[in-house]
């Protein structure tokens, strides 16, 4: 099963998942919020614009009416002069085609239109009073007025612009110039800015969107509805059942050409002091939420990734730690390898050492043994000629008492050769008993045979075995005379214990040079060594002869001692035909040699 992983970790991945989602949620209210002034900026410079437009499409007119008023013909067309009518008709026909604008007339003081530009059209405002606009009533009363409205004799929208009409300082009547503004809201129709014109009342008169045309902003009071209807501004539009745009009072239009929501659209409006008109226009907030659900995406995106480069480099950090970690590990295991090796490397030297003390113990009680079983030799060696001597010392006093003086000096003679023969068999002894190992020097294997035979010789007698030495050429080797011939004298017994229950026993010694090394070979036609005993016979104390008879000491300290002066001992052995112990040296010219 899976461990889960531990709550440490589920905290820091929820924590970083909380800060990934609140920079992202950030900086989408950041780029909606600058999104949105930015729209608003351009949604107001644009405003301005429009504004600009409708205020200059109407100043370019502003002037007419008063120049129009100045007019002889005008003038003699309200004093009332017959056929003036027709010449003033024809100059506002003229000054319309001119000006291109709507329409030109003129009225009398009490509101009757006496000329028109459209005198000779259907439409004709000739003989119509309009005296229940405020245009009019401002003319008279200020010298001048504007209004917008619905025409009643044409149905078509437009601005009128007014001014009185004087002559000799009193009010003859009121010249008029009709703009049209269709143009302009064409124009709005086709852009991409959503515009509407609302008069002083809050009725929307100019606009590209149709549904909102000749529609109150709020519900309108009573006293403007009586107001409107008065003037018959929008004459023909009933605007008392018309349902106002943000009637629900939110601020947002209910039905709609900019979307009911809230979030879809930003607002603004300017005003238009001259007439008291409020120019109000919107546009589409969906590209700056298209940009800023980007830049939050980004923002998203720049948090994962440093996510990831923060994990990357965790990883990383604790990847190399692990290694350090590893490698410390190993180092330490190699100081406390090394620091085993020198344990064991001292721990040999010790062993060594008390091998070494103990061999040098053992061959002292080896050869104190070898002395204790050749005492028979020994007491024969020395007793032998001490009772010779004795006999001999007798027969020399014997021969002094009867004065035979040259018999008892010969005799003499011959007991000091004996009493000399003893002293050498005693030296021999006391040098083989020697504890110091002895100095290495150039030794006559001839020599060291002969003296080890010498030692063997009474046992060898007492037993019937002849012992052989084969001719020896003059071998030197580097060893130690009384050691060589201690291990040679082992062998010697070991054979002579060997052949003891031989028929016919016989022993042969042999030595010779081969690479620089001389090979002693003491042969027996014993019983031989049995193949599994081969590999224990020179284990210390590893003995097959009875108790007391044998230490089992004599190859493993043979084998010491010549491995001291740098040989070997070996041996080969059939079962029935007997065995031959080698001992190999290093012959001493070889050494020599090898010294220079
Ligand atoms: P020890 O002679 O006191 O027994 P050694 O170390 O000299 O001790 O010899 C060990 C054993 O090796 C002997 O007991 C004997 O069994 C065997 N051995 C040694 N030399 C011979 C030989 N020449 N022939 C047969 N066996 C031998």
């Amino acid at each position: 099963m899976k461990k889960p992983p531990p709550l440490g970790r589920i905290t820091i991945l929820a924590a970083i998942a909380l800060a990934i989602a609140a920079a992202t949620l950030s900086a989408w209210l950041a780029a909606s919020e600058t999104g949105r002034r930015g729209l608003q900026t351009t949604l107001d410079d644009e405003l301005q614009v429009l504004a600009r437009s409708v205020e200059s499409e109407i100043e370019r007119f502003r002037y007419l009416p008063a120049v129009v008023g100045r007019d002889g013909r005008i003038v003699a067309a309200l004093t009332g002069g017959t056929g003036a009518a027709a010449g003033a008709n024809r100059y506002l026909a003229e000054v319309r085609d001119d000006t291109r604008a709507d329409e030109l007339y003129v009225m009398t003081p009490d509101g009757l239109t006496v000329a028109a530009s459209n005198h000779d059209e259907e439409t004709s405002f000739v003989g119509r009073n309009y005296r229940f606009r405020p245009y009019f009533q401002d003319a008279l009363a200020k010298g001048e007025g504007r209004y917008y409205a619905v025409g009643v004799t044409t149905r078509k929208p437009g601005y009128f612009l007014s001014s009185a009409v004087r002559q000799n300082g009193s009010v003859i009547g009121v010249a008029v110039v009709k703009v049209d503004m269709a143009g302009i809201e064409a124009a709005w129709r086709n852009s991409s800015i959503f515009a509407v014109l609302a008069d002083s009342d809050g009725v929307v008169f100019l606009t590209g969107h149709a549904p909102w045309k000749y529609r109150p902003l709020h519900a309108l009071s009573d006293t403007a509805l009586d107001d409107i209807a008065r003037t018959r501004k929008y004459d023909g539009v009933d605007l008392a059942t018309a349902t106002p745009i943000f009637g629900d009072g939110t601020g947002l239009p209910a039905d709609t050409a900019i979307g009911a929501d809230a979030q879809s659209h930003i607002l603004r409006s300017i005003a238009i002091p001259a007439d008291g008109w409020r120019l109000i226009g919107a546009r589409s907030l969906a590209p700056i939420q298209t940009s800023a659900l980007l830049v939050a995406g980004m923002a998203a995106l720049a948090g994962m990734l440093a996510c990831s480069i923060g994990f990357y480099l965790r990883q990383r950090r604790q990847l190399v730690r692990a290694k350090l970690n590893e490698h410390d590990r190993l180092e330490r295991r190699v100081e406390e390898r090394t620091a085993e090796l020198h344990r064991e490397v001292e721990d040999r030297r010790r062993a060594e050492e008390e091998l070494r003390a103990t061999q040098a113990t053992l061959i002292q009680t080896a050869k104190l043994a070898a002395l204790g079983r050749m005492s028979a030799a020994i007491v024969h060696e020395v007793s032998q000629p001490l009772s010779a001597l004795e006999n001999t010392l007798a027969t020399a006093g014997v021969l002094a008492e009867r004065g035979e003086a040259g018999a008892a000096g010969g005799k003499m003679q011959a007991a000091r050769e004996m009493a000399r023969r003893i002293q050498r068999t005693v030296k021999l002894l006391r040098s083989f008993a020697r504890k110091e190992p002895g100095a290495r020097e150039p030794v006559s294997v001839e020599r060291s045979i002969a003296e080890a035979v010498e030692l063997a010789r009474h046992r060898a007698d007492q037993d019937g075995v002849g012992i052989v030495i084969e001719p020896v050429p003059a071998l030197t080797v580097m060893a130690n005379a009384v050691r060589l011939e201690q291990v040679v004298l082992n062998l010697l017994v070991n054979a002579l214990d060997a052949v003891s229950g031989t028929e016919d026993p016989a022993i042969q010694i042999s030595a010779a040079e081969r690479d620089g090394m001389v090979e002693i070979r003491v042969h027996d036609n014993g019983p031989g060594i049995p193949a599994e005993l081969r590999e224990r016979i020179a284990e210390p104390f590893f003995t097959t002869k009875q108790t007391g008879e044998g230490l089992g000491l004599g190859l493993s300290i043979s084998r010491a001692i010549v491995g001291e002066f740098g040989g070997a001992l070996t041996f080969e052995s059939e079962e029935g035909q007997g065995s031959t112990f080698v001992v190999s040296l290093p012959a001493a010219a070889a050494v020599r040699e090898a010294a220079e």
